[in-house]
């Protein structure tokens, strides 16, 4: 058993690190209260090649795997930049289609990928259908060699920033019942894909849409693997990363906030010449929090090597369990990051209560924690499904 990175995981962890803190959570506010992106430092990341780690070499990626993704996902939510299209872009949509695409698909969007010029963001999720995946109803229909895609998508991510989104679509024949999936990557600006921008409640400069595919026509090769068999083992190929990299991501978060609610106990004095921080009633709770995000920490980097070593049922298990912890750890670590510096937790200028939408969405998406937990009950208890 060996908890060590090795020497290559540690210099991206450093350089990742040192990146992401020439731009810090005040860079990432600014951008979201202005209502822009982090476009700078997706560029510079994807130049100094953190975007592709997980793409093979021969499509001008790392040629690592989620392992590595997963350290930059942590480093860079550690630094105060938690960039929720880490998962979707590269974890997802990479994974999908260098393990499912077909060589013209992986050759037309990888390399774009790997050095940040291209997103591809990912849409499931469905406002009847919910978190029974089962019952979405965006149906592909054949017209000649093409497919005409119709239905409705919601809380998608980043779609203004990227130039394909990756759908989850059922087709015609197979209109109900048990979902046999289908994936097609569609261009953003396809005609019949229109969106609406949704008010959430989170402070980020990424952005969440309501799609509506309105007979979207796309070409045969729009479907991933183009083949009808190849869309079910493509969309749980995407999960353990995604799973895996909100879990990383959310550890970061949990440490940046405990870092800055630490720099600010142990030097914030209002009895006499004692800190803050030398109270137990302040100091307790942080290092409960710590130890919570330390704990979810060993679990991420258990089911990304799991990942890694093509253990992809046992990274399962795992790596629910990783997002499960994090999504608790990281929300009561910005929450009490937020208690421990009184008022000056509620200002912009600490940098805590900035996070505490983007923790507590973590404990919903992109899988609540609800059906984690019906996940462990059947899967790891041998419980019957309750739905
Ligand atoms: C910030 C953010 C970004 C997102 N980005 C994306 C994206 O890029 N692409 C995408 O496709 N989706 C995205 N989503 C959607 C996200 O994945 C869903 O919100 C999530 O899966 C839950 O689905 P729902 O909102 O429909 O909740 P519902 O399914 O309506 O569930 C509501 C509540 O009931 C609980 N519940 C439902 N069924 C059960 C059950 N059987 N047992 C116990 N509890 C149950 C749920 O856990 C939840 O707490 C995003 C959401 C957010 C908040």
């Amino acid at each position: 058993m060996n908890f060590d990175l090795t020497p290559e995981q540690e210099q991206l962890r450093d350089a990742v690190r040192a990146l992401g803190r020439r731009y810090g959570h005040s860079y990432f506010v600014a951008k979201a209260k202005s209502g822009e992106h982090t476009t700078e430092l997706w560029h510079e990341a994807g130049r100094l090649g953190y975007l592709g780690v997980n793409i093979p070499t021969e499509y001008g990626g790392g040629g690592g795997g989620i392992t590595e993704l997963a350290l930059v996902c942590e480093e860079l939510a550690a630094a105060g930049c938690p960039l929720l299209l880490l998962v979707v872009s590269p974890a997802i949509a990479a994974t999908v289609i260098t393990r499912h695409g077909t060589d013209e698909q992986r050759k037309r969007y990888l390399p774009g990928l790997a050095d940040g010029s291209q997103k591809i963001v990912f849409a499931i999720t469905e406002p009847e259908a919910g978190s029974n995946f089962h019952r979405l109803g965006t149906v592909a229909r054949r017209d000649g060699d093409d497919w005409l895609l119709s239905g409705r998508k919601c809380y998608i991510s980043g779609v203004d920033e990227a130039g394909h989104v990756l759908v989850v679509a059922r087709t015609e024949d197979a209109a109900s019942g048990k979902l046999k999936p289908v994936l097609f990557v569609v261009p953003t600006d396809a005609p019949g894909l229109t969106r609406s921008k949704l008010d959430m409640e989170i402070l980020s400069p990424e952005n969440q849409f309501l799609l509506y595919l309105d007979d979207v026509r796309l070409p045969a090769d729009a479907l991933v693997g183009q083949s009808l068999d190849a869309g079910l083992p493509a969309l749980f190929s995407g999960l353990n990363p995604e799973r895996i990299t909100v879990a990383a991501m959310g550890a970061g978060t949990g440490r940046y906030a405990i870092e800055r609610a630490s720099e600010y106990t142990a030097s914030r004095k209002v009895w006499g010449g004692r800190s803050i921080g030398s109270h137990q009633g302040v100091s307790h709770p942080l290092a409960h929090a710590a130890v919570q995000v330390e704990l979810a920490r060993l679990m991420i980097y258990k089911a990304a090597s799991l990942y890694d070593a093509g253990r992809d049922l046992e990274a399962g298990v795992a790596g629910n369990m990783a997002k499960y912890a994090t999504g608790e750890a990281a929300a009561l670590a910005v929450d009490t990051a937020v208690q421990v510096h009184g008022g000056a937790g509620m200002t912009t200028e600490y940098g805590v209560a900035t996070l505490l939408g983007a923790v507590r969405a973590g404990r919903i998406a992109p899988v609540s924690r609800e059906m984690i937990l019906n996940f462990v009950a059947q899967h790891v208890l041998g419980q019957d499904k309750s739905y």
